[in-house]
């Protein structure tokens, strides 16, 4: 049976990606060596590198005041590495809470300093995205989550600020085009629309760092990570590769606009399909509605059991929401088919006409 995969991350990949990092893992650009065997400062893996970041560079739009890092660990370890490099002590950081990736990007910041939350949509269970708020003048950046995996919720229209702006963009990185000169950082772990778990892609403006007067530890250091061209130590190699591969593939493909489209056409299809089925129904303000996770729920909570048992049924994958918010999660990162989705909502309908 085909599987169709919604995972959350990590999450499917462009078939032609796996299939090129299979033979890599055997034998990489018939070098007679496996990609998981060779140097990380031989030319075979810097042209790796700097292909990956040439094509960041080139899918964001951006200039030589950007600088783009491959580091160790996931969008959790950037929640820390931002404030130890951006916020000195006593100094404030804003950050909005709009979900669980939120607030544990708030609960590192305030390790370090000060942290103003500054919108927070607790109060309806982040099923909005608060987008106006004032920020204070002293505030060093103000920290967002473009995506909110876990809710289901988007930013559409990025907040205007006087301070410099930081995105955790793990989930929606390169789904669409963005004006990413608005940003000071921009980082992702990999594993969910870019490529395999244990790489982050951290974006940084130059002119942002060196500010704060506390000792970083030397691995946690931006600036000595620019200087070593990430290669300060061992970077995770394969991983790099492979989100070297999903960034060519996506160059290959169109580019961002071209992501766009198919994002636009997978999640239109899916909110539709939810909105014409009472069965069915989204809580997300619909103008605040993710088109990489879409949240739902069974309008009867009964249903919700032998509608996961029939979607497992037939091959879908990763389709249980998140653990403290139950329901339905749909994920449709750019490697997802349309196919995939409209398998989906055809199968929601079997089962609406079934239990209508
Ligand atoms: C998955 C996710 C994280 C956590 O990523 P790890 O790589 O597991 O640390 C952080 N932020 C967002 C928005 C995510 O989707």
């Amino acid at each position: 049976m085909k599987l169709h995969n919604f995972n959350s991350g990590p999450s499917i990949l462009p078939q032609s990606v796996l299939e090129e990092a299979s033979r890599a893992i055997l034998n990489f650009n018939d070098s007679g060596l496996s990609i998981l065997e060779i140097g990380h400062r031989t030319p075979l893996f810097g042209e790796v590198l700097q292909e990956a970041v040439s094509s960041v560079k080139k899918l964001m739009g951006l200039d030589d005041s950007y600088e783009v890092l491959f580091l160790h660990g996931g969008a959790t370890t950037q929640f820390m590495q931002v404030p130890m490099n951006l916020l000195g002590d006593g100094e404030t950081a804003a950050y909005c809470n709009n979900g669980i990736w939120g607030k544990k990007a708030i609960g590192e910041a305030s390790l370090f300093g000060k942290v103003e939350v500054v919108a927070d949509s607790s109060d309806r269970n982040h099923t909005y995205i608060q987008k106006a708020f004032a920020i204070p003048d002293n505030a060093k950046y103000l920290h967002i989550t473009s995506n909110n995996t876990v809710e289901g919720t988007q930013w559409h229209q990025f907040p205007e600020t006087t301070v410099p702006l930081v995105a955790d963009m793990s989930s929606d990185i390169f789904s669409r085009p963005v004006d990413f000169r608005k940003f000071s950082l921009i980082y992702a772990g990999a594993q969910k629309n870019m490529g395999a778990a244990g790489v982050n892609l951290v974006v940084v403006k130059k002119d942002i760092l060196g500010k704060i007067q506390r000792r970083i530890p030397t691995i946690m250091d931006y600036q000595k990570h620019i200087d070593a061209g990430s290669l300060m130590n061992t970077p995770p190699v394969f991983a790099v590769y492979v989100s070297m591969l999903t960034l060519r593939w996506i160059l290959e493909q169109g580019g961002l606009a071209e992501m766009e489209r198919r994002m636009l056409e997978k999640s239109n299809l899916l909110y539709n399909t939810i909105d014409s089925l009472p069965l069915f129904k989204a809580l997300v303000a619909k103008e605040d509605r993710s088109h990489m996770n879409a949240v739902f729920f069974l309008s009867d909570p009964e249903l919700e059991a032998p509608f996961l048992d029939l979607c497992k049924k037939e091959g879908m994958v990763g389709v249980k929401g998140y653990r403290t918010v139950g329901g339905i999660r749909v994920s449709m990162y750019n490697a997802l088919p349309l196919e995939s989705v409209q398998f989906f909502c055809d199968l929601m309908k079997v089962f609406a006409s079934r239990n209508g």
